[in-house]
């Protein structure tokens, strides 16, 4: 692969023992989805270098001018629907299957990518561009490609359908069950995020906290990168499967499983 590289900086120094770290809890945010062709958000030139958040990711924007926000909504989803999985997100589904432990995967991404990839139980903190939410009384269902302002809620009727993404302002799904997974994890990795976008950048100090061992695989260093026990940079699609074969590695030597 000529494009590989990776640096590993390690801070403090992270247990290697793989197979001792049983409750694995995975946080990915964009850069997972940019080598599937999908926009970030905070980086240059990506989304919000083009379009202003308060402009179609708030309340009040949908509000003010719901058709504005549906059509970047739309766009998106068309987008997303056209992308497929790469290496990291198959590497992790694989993980999730093989690992004879928890392996949760918490996304701060909106894209379908994870699942598609073969993940389950995903966690989407931020919503996801699949699914419809009814402002009025909160009934969620699958969204159809093109969302439209005179969609009606399929259980009350309202015509006040908005894509199912947690916006600017709003309180991102799951907490308190994220929170759960983090108290308990023995391993918490951090794939593709800036570090820079609360709560999902705190995660890595809940963790530390509660005692599990802290691995960042990012494109670069992010904000948070000194909270970790170690830092890997270079590619998803190349740090994630290498991570993930590495783990299973291990778990093959234990006996615990006959290599594939
Ligand atoms: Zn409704």
């Amino acid at each position: 692969m000529a494009s590989f590289a990776v640096s590993v900086i390690v801070i403090e120094g992270l247990r290697k023992d793989w197979v001792l770290m049983k409750k694995i809890v995975i946080l990915t945010g964009a850069g997972i989805s940019a080598e599937s062709g999908l926009d970030t958000f905070r980086d240059a030139g990506g989304v919000w270098a083009q379009v202003r958040p308060e402009d179609v990711a708030t309340p009040e924007a949908f509000a003010r001018n719901p058709g504005i926000v549906h059509d970047f909504y739309n766009a998106r989803r068309i987008q997303a629907a056209r992308a497929a999985p790469n290496p990291a997100h198959r590497a992790l589904a694989q993980l999730q299957a093989v690992w004879p432990y928890p392996v949760v995967i918490v996304t701060q991404n909106v894209d379908g990518l994870h699942e598609a990839g073969g993940a389950r139980d995903v966690l989407h903190m931020h919503g996801i561009l699949a699914g419809a939410l009814c402002a009025t009384c909160n009934h969620r269902w699958p969204a159809p490609s093109t969302m439209a302002v005179t969609d009606a809620c399929p259980n009350c009727g309202g015509q006040t359908c908005r894509p199912d993404i947690v916006w600017f302002g709003e309180i991102p799904y799951d907490m308190g069950l994220i929170f759960g997974h983090l108290a308990t994890a023995d391993l918490f990795v951090s794939i593709g995020t800036s570090g820079q976008v609360y709560p999902a950048a705190a995660f890595v100090q809940e963790a530390s906290a509660a005692g599990a061992n802290t691995l960042e695989l990012n494109l670069e260093e992010s904000a948070v990168s000194h909270e970790f026990d170690e830092t890997r940079s270079g590619k998803a699609s190349d740090l994630v499967p290498l991570w993930v074969a590495e783990v299973l590695d291990t778990l093959v030597a234990a006996g615990s499983v006959q290599p594939a």
